[in-house]
């Protein structure tokens, strides 16, 4: 019989129940026994979830109090040293110090864990980094599952995994040469799991849907031989991406199974089944575990059967990846359109759709018919809907004329039509777009959504807001206003709730790092903007003040990115729908007079495929529909684009095809690191790089701001440089902001008049 598994749940709780109790014990309104009481409920809850579905076996260890990159850090002893933890006898207190930083230490760096959106806790490498193996905690959920009657599978990072996502701290090394001693842990730990009464251990290596380097790829072979030597069965599981071009590696490896991701990369069978070995479990990953889409059954049963047909018992059936990055229960949405409910799966409903899977495959087609049935009929409905398919919109996409993505002149003549009538000065100033979003500005979007508010006096409370928001730049003596984004609550969903094509959930939450979640938009249908979304506000900016109010927007490729999208259509023509909608927006604010306009591209960067001979493809792409968002604009009309937290180092030749005006990025973390970059590239049009961090509460001091200016100026000439924070400012309170943005424009004074002189 084949197994049906899975590589890992979500486990902050159908309720986000972790989350509320991590926050109430950072609190302090719980102790760490109710914290850890609570989670052991929730994580044997969610086992015996998949023992209820009839799951074979059930990952443990995936079950973290904050992340599991961090836990695989304490398992092989390896936590940032300048901590001074001890991981064997770490307390609970200390593990999320490492998390979250204490008094003198700052938290481990976070990063996005491939190219989803979960954040993961960076292990930091010495070139003496010492390894310990500390398999208590491990042992301790496997006797908790196993008193449940669970089969326990334990999850591991796999050794080079661990590693490769690591930084080199000290000094530059290579850290492969950690390997020896992390590998002589990971024997230790495989040991003390071979007490446990354990069969299989699940041990990913998600680094191999990347482009590794050949030294990184040819330790594999002795890395898995110095692991066979333990009795325990290993699955190796891969995922986000074909592994196709190391079928022959893989296939010779010395462990019992292997996990690939079929979703994402179906045709890499063709590369392994013709010569599958005789001895290893082949686990499909047939079941998306990235979105949010119902399960074609017949599609997928027909690929199982296919496969049962050579494999027989050798097969395994399981979701793509983990369903950490899966919200958790679709019964739970009340509010949901009911067709479109019709098409969706959460991680609860893919365990089903998995189990629907065995029983076909063993009980034949007959003992699931009633399903088939179902999710036929779910799939030929949704093919046809009249609100997912819209014949305006195709038609407008296949009626734009070639060239439709480009400014009417060359950079260099826009910028003298915009500076024309913008009549700034040298080093205008400006901000990202919104202002500190107070108490009273979220308990009014509150109550207008709870309808305790009505629509006038919701719109005089926001009124007032941008009022506000605008005397205090005037005050300040700021150049390119803004008008705040009070109504805003989150810059993907204020506009995904006024286009077209989007539905929203009311529990859809996965998380993003530790306590934090989102909950990401679904793009079911044809994207099209019913009416303006934004122009009002800016309008009534613009009418309190001489100085030009910059309109603000989100980017297509942004939308696109922190969203769940239909997996019907390709991403670049949902990317083109809402790039059309976006610019319909544009027009409209310029010709309300809204003649500085920024589209907000922060996610650009990480949309980025896996492997680089995917990138030109995406970044031409991406590039078209933020191009197409702003196009037919006058010359005189400035588009900005803002990103932020990203690397550009390797992708400038396609920021600069965007052909924004002006860009503002983050810089100031770096001291202006990135910038380099920039200056080296001679990137052509204008540029803002942050002058100071927008993160952190600390009030910049002039003589700091005056030092990342000059460095500024070092790489970009003055006629082509702006000053502004590094991102906005919800995060912030008034006084902060005040005094920030104070110091910037002082400091900025102080530079044009020594540049006046100098000239
Ligand atoms: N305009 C947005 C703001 O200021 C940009 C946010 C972002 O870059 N993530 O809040
Ligand atoms: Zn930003």
């Amino acid at each position: 019989m084949s197994h049906i598994h899975l590589l890992g749940f979500p486990r902050i709780g159908a309720k986000r129940e972790l989350k509320f109790l991590l926050e109430q014990f950072w609190r302090q309104d719980i102790d760490e026994a109710t914290l850890l009481g609570g989670a052991r409920e929730l994580r044997q809850k969610h086992w015996l979830l998949q023992k209820g579905a009839g799951l074979d076996i059930s990952p443990v260890g995936d079950s973290s109090l904050y992340d599991q990159v961090l836990d695989a850090q304490v398992l092989v002893g390896a936590i940032p040293r300048r901590f001074g933890f001890d991981a064997a006898t770490l307390s609970t207190s200390q593990y999320f110090q490492l998390a979250r930083g204490n008094a003198t230490q700052h938290a481990l760096e976070m990063t996005k864990w491939f190219d989803t959106n979960y954040h993961y806790l960076v292990p930091e490498w010495h070139a003496d980094t010492t390894f310990a193996a500390n398999p208590a905690p491990l042992l301790a959920h496997i006797a908790e599952a196993q008193a449940l009657g669970i089969q326990a599978k334990p999850v591991l990072i796999g050794p080079l995994t661990l590693l490769w996502q690591g930084k080199c701290k000290g000094s530059t090394f290579d850290r492969l040469s950690l390997l020896p001693a992390l590998l002589a842990t990971y024997q230790q730990l495989l040991a003390a799991l071979n007490t446990a009464k354990v069969d299989w251990v699940q041990i990913d290596e998600p680094i191999l849907a990347l482009d590794l380097p050949a030294d990184w790829l040819a330790a594999f072979t002795p890395t898995y031989q110095a692991l066979a030597a333990s009795p325990l069965k290993l699955l190796l599981a891969t995922y986000f991406g074909s592994v196709a071009q190391h079928a022959p590696l893989l296939t010779a490896l010395p462990v019992a199974g292997l996990h690939l991701d079929l979703v994402r990369a179906p045709q890499q069978l063709d590369a392994f089944l013709p010569a599958w070995p005789q001895d290893k479990i082949l686990s499909a990953g047939l079941i998306d575990g990235r979105n949010i889409w119902r399960t074609d059954l017949d599609a997928a049963l027909a690929q199982a059967e296919t496969l049962h047909a050579t494999l027989g018992s050798q097969l395994w059936l399981a979701p793509s990846c983990s369903l950490l990055h899966s919200p958790f229960d679709l019964a739970q949405e009340g509010k949901l359109d009911v067709d479109l409910k019709s098409w969706l799966a959460f991680a609860v409903q893919k365990v089903n759709e998995l189990k629907l899977l065995k029983r076909g495959l063993h009980s034949g087609r007959s003992s699931i018919e009633n399903e088939l049935a179902a999710s036929n009929f779910a799939r030929q409905q949704r093919q046809q809907h009249p609100r997912i398919h819209r014949a305006d919109v195709a038609q407008r996409l296949a009626a734009l004329p070639a060239g439709s993505d480009q400014r009417h002149s060359p950079y260099p003549l826009r910028a003298q039509a915009q500076a024309s009538w913008l009549k700034l000065p040298l080093l205008p100033t400006t901000t990202i777009g919104s202002f500190p979003q107070t108490g009273d500005i979220r308990a009014a979007r509150a109550a207008f959504k709870r309808g305790e508010l009505d629509a006038a006096g919701y719109e005089q409370a926001m009124k007032a807001e941008i009022e506000l928001v605008i005397r205090k730049q005037e005050a300040l003596d700021i150049d390119v206003l803004v008008h705040g984004e009070a109504e805003r609550n989150d810059m993907v969903e204020y506009f995904g709730e006024q286009l077209d094509g989007f539905a929203f959930t009311e529990y859809g939450w996965v998380q993003s790092y530790g306590s934090r979640c989102v909950k990401p938009p679904i793009i079911y249908g044809d994207v099209a903007r019913p009416h303006a979304m934004t122009v009002a506000w800016s309008v009534y900016a613009q009418s309190l003040t001489p100085r030009p109010v910059k309109g603000m927007l989100t980017g297509p490729v942004t939308i696109l990115q922190w969203s769940f999208v239909r997996n019907d259509l390709p991403r670049s023509q949902v990317c083109r729908q809402i790039a059309l909608a976006i610019n319909d927006e544009v027009l409209d604010l310029e010709n309300a007079g809204i003649k500085v306009i920024q589209i907000d591209e922060p996610a650009v960067r990480e949309g980025l495929p896996l492997q680089r001979a995917d990138w030109d493809t995406y970044l031409a792409w991406a590039g078209e529909a933020f191009r197409l968002s702003c196009a037919r604009v006058d010359d005189s009309t400035q588009i900005h684009t803002h990103m932020c937290y990203s690397e550009f180092g390797d992708i400038l030749p396609a920021i600069a095809a965007l052909d924004a005006d002006v860009i503002t990025i983050e810089t100031s973390r770096s001291d202006m690191e990135l910038l380099r970059d920039f200056g080296s590239f001679q990137y052509p049009n204008e540029i803002g790089p942050g002058v100071y961090d927008i993160h952190s509460p600390r009030i910049p001091a002039e003589h700091e701001l005056e030092k990342l200016l000059a460095k500024a100026l070092d790489v970009i000439p003055a006629q082509r440089l702006w000053v502004n924070p590094d991102c906005g400012l919800k995060t912030r309170g008034w006084p902060e902001a005040e005094a920030a943005l104070q110091a910037m424009v002082n400091v900025t004074k102080r530079l044009r008049s020594k540049l006046a002189t100098t000239v």
